[in-house]
């Protein structure tokens, strides 16, 4: 009989995978339309901004022939270019469109609603309050779609009670696709405390995908002693989801790949918790499993709290390349 004595003294670890988690139906489309682009012009394809927030992603990108660039004068006379997932403001397809470029929009549909809310507000004449985090270019996408001064940014509760708009009987709110649910859910309620009258968004501007991955979180948290979470630290809905776990009582850790994983962490944790953000692949949930197996005896549970069969068509012009 052969005895494997290396499985024999590994500890066990208990895996709980929460499910929903990774990719979204924006992602798919997003890294599709890029992958189809190349297809159809050949490379290299432009792609302006990280596609979506993930190294492991534009990185193979990158190897089928994709040039990632930050702002449309790095985009050549006459090259294919791509928008992010994130949404770019108004005056970008207009600059490619002055140049003559051949340009394809990958901003995920739901990003999209969230801008024609935005110009429809303005619109009615209403000043919008915007809550996101500065800096992230879905809240610079959508800054764009409105003129200068349309629309304030809030970020936290905290700003919420400063706030002190020209005409506070005449505001509406929207919100950032990837916010953390609960502490939106406190922003608005200052919000709506401080001007009744304020309109909501029509239904909700937190994306399905968002806040599936944050209840899925929530749901294995209690029986956790640890949580890892894979993501880009400049994936908001991510990050969110670290918070989430944190938030839950359960020390967690964002990791990019499984080589960032700090050992450290796993020191007396016998449940761990493991999830994805919207822009990481299922392949890097996988690379941590496979370098956890090297320490420990994996038993591993899937918990999925909500199944999702979102899925979005593609842009004219790729459809028939798809
Ligand atoms: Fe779209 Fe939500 Fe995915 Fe962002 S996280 S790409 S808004 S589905």
């Amino acid at each position: 009989m052969v005895i494997d004595t290396k499985s024999a003294f590994k500890p066990v670890l208990e895996l709980v995978i929460a499910a929903p988690r990774g990719f979204c139906a924006g992602v798919d489309r997003a890294i599709r339309i890029v992958e189809l682009a190349i297809e159809k012009h050949g490379a290299p394809v432009y792609v302006r901004h990280e596609i979506v927030h993930n190294r492991y992603v534009v990185d193979a990108l990158r190897e089928k022939g994709a040039i990632f660039v930050e702002e449309l004068d790095e985009v050549p006379d006459g090259a294919p270019v791509v928008f992010s997932a994130h949404g770019v403001p108004k005056s970008v397809p207009v600059e490619a469109q002055g140049r003559g470029l051949d340009y394809l929009d990958a901003t995920c549909p739901l990003v999209s609603k969230v801008h024609r809310q935005a110009e429809r507000l303005v619109a009615a004449g209403r000043h919008i309050v915007f809550i996101g985090h500065a800096g992230h270019p879905e809240v610079i996408g959508t800054f764009g779609q409105v003129p200068a001064g349309a629309m304030s940014l809030i970020e936290t509760a905290a700003d919420a009670e400063l706030f002190m708009p020209a005409d506070p009987a005449n505001l509406a709110f929207l919100t950032q696709t990837t916010l953390s649910v609960d502490d939106t859910a406190a922003v608005v309620a200052v919000l709506q405390r401080r001007f009744p009258e304020m309109q909501p968004p029509r239904g909700e501007d937190i994306c399905y995908a968002t806040s599936n991955r944050q209840s899925a979180v929530k749901a294995i948290a209690a029986e956790c002693d640890a949580m890892l979470v894979i993501g880009a630290p400049n994936s908001s809905n991510s990050v969110r989801l670290v918070e989430v776990a944190e938030r839950e009582g359960v020390r967690a850790r964002l990791l990019q790949r499984a080589a960032d994983l700090d050992w450290s962490l796993l020191d007396g944790v016998r449940t761990l918790g493991l999830t994805a953000g919207a822009s990481a692949p299922e392949i890097l949930v996988r690379e941590v499993i496979a370098l956890l197996a090297t320490r420990y005896e994996i038993v591993e549970r899937e918990v999925e709290t909500t199944r999702e069969t979102v899925a979005f068509k593609l842009p004219r012009g790729l459809e028939a390349a798809a």
